[in-house]
């Protein structure tokens, strides 16, 4: 689970100035921020090695995740990079506009928006761009026929949505991702139905479909396409294998048998493997540097099943890390009094492992936009058997606080005086806090009552299990128990942190969200559950307030200590819809309180966004590394350097990270 994108409401000011710019890029809704890798230079020369060459594996998945995302993906990113590289003519509107257009591609890994999934509106025009196709296309470098081309890009009806989840629809036929082809929603849930009932009573149950595109043989027998060397994708899987196995020959004992357990998955494609990896994976709590390589996160498929590829290479940041130490120390308090049904508590926390680690590099799903916070394995059997390992990124939120600061988005968005001077006193370790909070010890809270499965909420799993963390960690950012263990020096760390999320879930982050829609991504979905929950719950006692001001609404938080009780209570429901499976219930929830948007409100939001310039969504740039060789040819030393331009980066990995066919 990955815990999402950072509230943008860093409220530092812009005394502090780096002599190089944090942003390296801006376009459409979007900005591209470098981060740096404080700590690399002392590492030992094996683990700079081991970083390398893992991180030569994380970039060789990009175009898998292409792939994934919509079918034709790489088809048009290919004849955009080679129209952009050949283009004689660099300016003018219709070339600028097609630059912008390149530029969310690479950013979203294919055409459709990285948030909202919906597909991009060209802005140059379709007579323009046929001219470029006449011009600097022909029978040698042509991926896919002109006018069907053209139909993917300017065509708004066709693929609209990469991922949709409106309820009453065929999520996995009107959605565009490539998980899934010529099978509707009523056939996949039949045909992992009948696999998951086939493993009924199996202690350690199978993640089916993780690993594999659903699709009907030519006598339309339903039958799933591995990813794996020798299936679909072995070009790219082969690639990462290698440098897979380079990496095994330069780690630590204890990592190489985990980096093998991989390699063997890759090879067989067998889910077991993937089983037996992670446990292997997750009880490796010792290694310096640490990898998350493969088909991890579902929250791209409609139903939940299939993983995108993604890549996080990371070492631990030792002086961060106490603070995850103290909260996994404590994990049983913690558990033993969470406000929910002591029947769904856990009796025993096991392999609770939170650390706090700085990026190397990032790659697939995680690239360029990434989560600020991991927590794996996904397999729910595993975490209650063998824990979880739980990270915060420090060097990310270390790179978005200072793209953000002295932006003015305090200034606009927050009322009150106080709540300013708390935010900008406390906003990061609040912010930080949280993060560990949601993934050291939300996450693996809880217990599933006997008889529930896991898979009951459906399309709503996602909203509901990032709520059931959030929650977690709001509740407990509050209580004294922090003060008195050292984790925090006051609850004005609580109160800021509340604000700023009960702000962000019913307000600020709306302006991500285009005019007329609604909120789709699961993690937007739940801040909006929660913070409309408890303003509408604590309506009576005024806890939250729209206050309106000069024609402008703010969202303030009036009791805080009545608020965090709130916090409880949702909690307390939402351990139990998560523990009993009940799909009603959790459906009513979501629907209710995560999905609409008042239009006038919504408005507003964009409106005064705006006028701020601030783009409200980040990504990153990758560091780049290059091996050091002596005269014989050995590695004595590995050199980071840091690019700050994205265009170049993204032409030099489609050039020279790119091994998939165009269509796969
Ligand atoms: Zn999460």
């Amino acid at each position: 689970m990955a815990m999402g994108v950072i509230a943008l409401t860093s409220c530092g000011t812009a005394a502090e100035q780096t002599e190089q710019p944090w942003i390296v890029d801006r376009f459409d809704d979007i900005k591209v921020i470098r981060y740096e890798v404080p700590g690399f230079e002392n590492l030992s020369l094996e683990e700079k090695e081991l970083i390398y060459y893992l991180g030569e594996a994380a970039k060789c998945g990009r175009d898998i995740l292409f792939d994934q995302n919509f079918k034709y993906n790489l088809a048009v990113r290919r004849t955009l990079e080679t129209i952009y590289t050949a283009s004689d003519v660099r300016e003018g509107e219709e070339f600028l506009a097609f630059e912008k257009y390149l530029k969310k591609v690479w950013f979203a890994n294919g055409i459709h928006h990285h948030y909202s999934n919906d597909k991009f509106t060209p802005e140059f025009s379709e007579a323009w761009f046929r001219e470029q196709l006449a011009k600097y296309i022909n029978e040698e470098n042509r991926q896919i026929e002109d006018d069907f081309l053209c139909q993917i890009i300017f065509d708004p009806a066709l693929y609209a949505s990469r991922l949709n989840q409106t309820a009453g629809v065929d999520v996995v036929t009107s959605s565009a991702n490539n998980y899934y082809e010529g099978v509707n929603q009523e056939e996949v849930e039949a045909f992992y139905a009948k696999m998951v009932a086939e493993d009924a009573g199996n202690p350690e149950p199978i993640s089916y479909g993780l690993n594999s595109k659903l699709m009907k043989d030519e006598n339309g027998v339903i039958y799933e396409k591995v990813w794996k060397v020798g299936g679909m994708y072995t070009e790219a899987i082969e690639q990462i294998v290698y440098w897979l196995e380079k990496a095994a020959a330069v780690a630590n004992p204890t990592q190489r048998e985990v980096l093998e357990a991989l390699i063997k998955y890759y090879h067989s494609g067998d889910l077991k493997d993937f089983d037996d990896y992670s446990v292997l994976w997750v009880k490796d709590t010792e290694s310096n540097v640490d990898v998350v390589n493969g088909f991890i996160e579902n929250y791209g498929d409609p139903l939940g099943r299939k993983s995108s590829w993604e890549s996080v290479v990371n070492f631990r940041d030792e002086e961060a890390c106490r603070r995850t130490e103290i909260m996994a120390a404590n994990a049983q308090w913690f558990e033993d009094n969470a406000p929910i049904n002591p029947a769904y508590r856990k009796s025993e926390v096991k392999g609770i492992s939170a650390k706090v680690i700085t990026v190397a590099m990032l790659g697939g799903d995680c690239f360029p936009a990434t989560a600020i916070g991991i927590n794996l394995p996904n397999a729910d059997w595993i975490r209650k058997e063998h824990g979880s390992k739980s990270v915060t990124i420090d060097n990310i939120t270390y790179a978005y606080d200072k793209a953000a600061q002295g932006n003015g988005f305090a200034e606009e968005f927050i009322l009150r005086e106080e709540d300013r001077e708390r935010a900008k006193k406390y906003g990061k370790l609040g912010d930080d806090l949280h993060t560990d909070l949601h993934e050291c010890l939300g996450h693996g809270s809880g217990q599933l009552a006997p008889g529930t499965k896991g898979d009951e909420l459906r399309t709503y799993s996602s909203t509901l299990e990032e709520a059931r963390a959030d929650l977690f960690a709001l509740y407990y950012l509050g209580d004294e128990k922090l003060i008195e263990i050292g984790l925090i020096p006051t609850l004005d760390v609580a109160w800021s942190q509340y604000s700023d999320y009960i702000m962000n879930g019913m307000q600020t982050q709306l302006s991500r969200i285009e005019p007329g829609k609604n909120v789709e991504e699961s993690h937007m979905r739940n801040r909006k559950l929660i913070a409309e929950w408890c303003y509408e719950k604590g309506k009576d006692e005024n806890v939250i307030e729209i206050v309106k001001q000069n024609g402008k609404s703010y969202v303030v938080v009036n009791d805080f200590v009545r608020l965090r009780e709130l916090f409880g209570e949702l909690l307390y429901e939402v351990q139990r819809i998560k523990s009993e499976g009940d799909y009603e219930a959790c459906k009513k929830l979501v629907e209710d309180y995560a999905v609409q948007v008042d239009p006038e409100f919504h408005a507003e939001v964009i409106a005064r966004n705006k006028a701020l310039n601030i783009e409200p969504y980040g990504g990153f740039v990758n560091p780049e590394y290059e091996l050091v060789l002596d005269a014989e040819g050995k590695v004595v030393d590995v050199k980071i350097s840091y690019p700050a331009n994205y265009v170049e980066q993204h032409l030099k990995y489609g050039k020279e990270y790119s091994f998939l066919p165009t269509l796969n």
